[in-house]
């Protein structure tokens, strides 16, 4: 029998479960819905990415407005849920490095960027080698942004009980259950499950993450917009190394505004340390092997020529950087060292065991460039949330609730109940929060 509801998630990630989560407390006589393909949620990309709260600093006000805002909020959001779900949240810091004279005018644009994003000056401060030197004596720079408003969490289980939260709301979780086909018929849409089962909604999310672009496609809208995905990889550190730093540290990035991030130095929350991720472009949101690689290879290939994203393949830059990432992802020695560099104690041949790699789905307009926020697309009953990139890890709650309150104000899922309490917060109180 066909099942009805009135509102479709398509994406069990951590935005469509953040979002079913607010949707369930606001909306509590609706019939919601959150269609995974996957066994489980945060399967994808929220369950395999370098596990940071990250404080807003790498972000232009102006052009990831959304992103740094969320970020913002996201930190004191998270680290409220990890206490009242004695889930692990460590404020451990980030350290930002600079080698040569560039990377500190990109230093020093950054902390303006942190000081416009919200943060103050105890949560983020520039400093000399000297100053970093006696707080982290086995970091080699010029110079160092330290941002104390940062942390580390673990994404998976945060999704993992958002879901259950969400489930006691009564919203279902349809796991192992991929769209194949969506039709609307008058006023409902008709969606496929792996090709047989089928449900009805009134109402759809797209939270469907590196394949969000292809189910807008499919109904026909942000037929503009392609996107181009990158698996980061990343190398688990051997345990002798776990207290060599006590931040993590990042390296400014040599070109940013390509998706190409220069690996990092990871501390997770369990303490454990990895290098990475770096940016290796495939052919699939689920490119992890070189299988799925291959069988995606012409049709992405195809889809890529034929949009903007042509220009992005041809263009010599991007060719030089992708190149020179696909080495770091053939050659162990190559991605180490970019991390030596800075790092100078650690020795390569010490690296045994890889971590768990990520794919990012960047979206590429009709020029050919990287679109840099969150794409939202309003249309005729539903929403379509495109080029959700990092930190959406980090922004995820507060941007789920931005969602919910853009739903409300439509008017097509008003809440009695503006003031209602959603787990640990007022759903009104997150919203002026974030005035947006
Ligand atoms: C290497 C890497 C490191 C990162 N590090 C950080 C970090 O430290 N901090 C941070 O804040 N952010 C980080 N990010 C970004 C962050 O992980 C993502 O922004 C976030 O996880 C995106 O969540 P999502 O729910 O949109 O996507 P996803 O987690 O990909 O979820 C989308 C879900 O939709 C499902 N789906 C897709 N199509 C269908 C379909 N047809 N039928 C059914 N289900 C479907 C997929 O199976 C998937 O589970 C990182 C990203 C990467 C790649």
């Amino acid at each position: 029998m066909t099942q009805n509801f009135d509102i479709v998630i398509i994406g069990g990630g951590i935005l469509g479960t953040s979002i079913s989560y607010f949707l369930s407390f606001l909306n509590e006589s609706k019939k919601i819905a959150v269609i995974e393909q996957a066994h489980g949620v945060a399967f994808h990309t929220s369950g395999r990415n370098t596990g940071k709260v990250h404080a807003p600093y790498l972000y232009n006000p102006e052009k990831k407005k959304l992103f740094a805002k969320s970020a913002f909020h996201g930190y004191e959001m998270w680290e409220k849920y990890a206490n009242k779900k004695e889930l692990p949240f460590k404020k451990d810091g980030v350290i930002e490095v600079a080698s040569d004279e560039r990377g500190i005018k990109v230093l020093e644009k950054y902390l303006k960027w942190g000081k416009q994003n919200g943060l103050n000056e105890n949560e983020i401060k520039l400093m000399s080698d000297d100053e970093l030197g006696k707080i982290e004596p086995e970091i080699k720079c010029k110079a160092a942004l330290y941002v104390y408003r940062d942390a580390s969490a673990d994404y998976f289980a945060f999704t993992n009980s958002l879901m259950r939260d969400s489930q006691k709301n009564g919203t279902k979780f349809l796991l192992n259950a991929r769209v194949t086909n969506i039709k609307k018929e008058n006023d409902t849409w008709t969606i496929t499950l792996n090709g047989e089962n089928k449900i009805n909604t009134k109402y759809l999310i797209n939270a469907a993450g590196g394949e969000a672009i292809d189910i807008a496609h499919e109904i026909g809208i942000a037929t503009k917009f392609t996107d181009v995905h990158f698996r980061g990889e990343y190398w688990k550190a051997p345990s002798e190394y776990n207290n060599l730093t006590k931040s993590s540290v990042y390296s400014v990035p040599e070109f940013p505004e390509y998706p190409f991030l220069d690996p990092h130095w990871i501390i997770r929350v369990d303490g454990s340390c990895e290098i990475g991720p770096n940016a290796v472009p495939v052919f699939s949101p689920h490119g992890y092997s070189k299988s799925e690689n291959i069988k995606e290879f012409i049709p992405k290939m195809l889809e890529m020529l034929g949009s903007g994203a042509r220009k992005t393949i041809f263009d010599k830059q991007f060719q030089e950087i992708a190149i020179s990432e696909i080495h770091s992802s053939m050659s162990k020695s190559v991605m180490i060292d970019r991390v030596k560099k800075f790092l100078p104690k650690i020795d390569a041949d010490k690296f045994t065991q890889k971590g768990t790699a990520g794919i990012r789905s960047s979206v590429i307009d009709e020029n050919g460039k990287f679109v840099p926020d969150v794409i939202l697309i309003d249309d005729v009953m539903s929403l379509h949330i495109l080029n959700y990139n990092s930190p959406g890890a980090t922004g995820a709650l507060p941007f789920s609730a931005y969602i919910v309150n853009h739903l409300n104000k439509t008017g097509l899922f008003r809440s009695e109940e503006q003031d209602t309490q959603c787990g640990p917060w007022k759903f009104s109180e997150i919203i002026e929060k974030l005035d947006l």
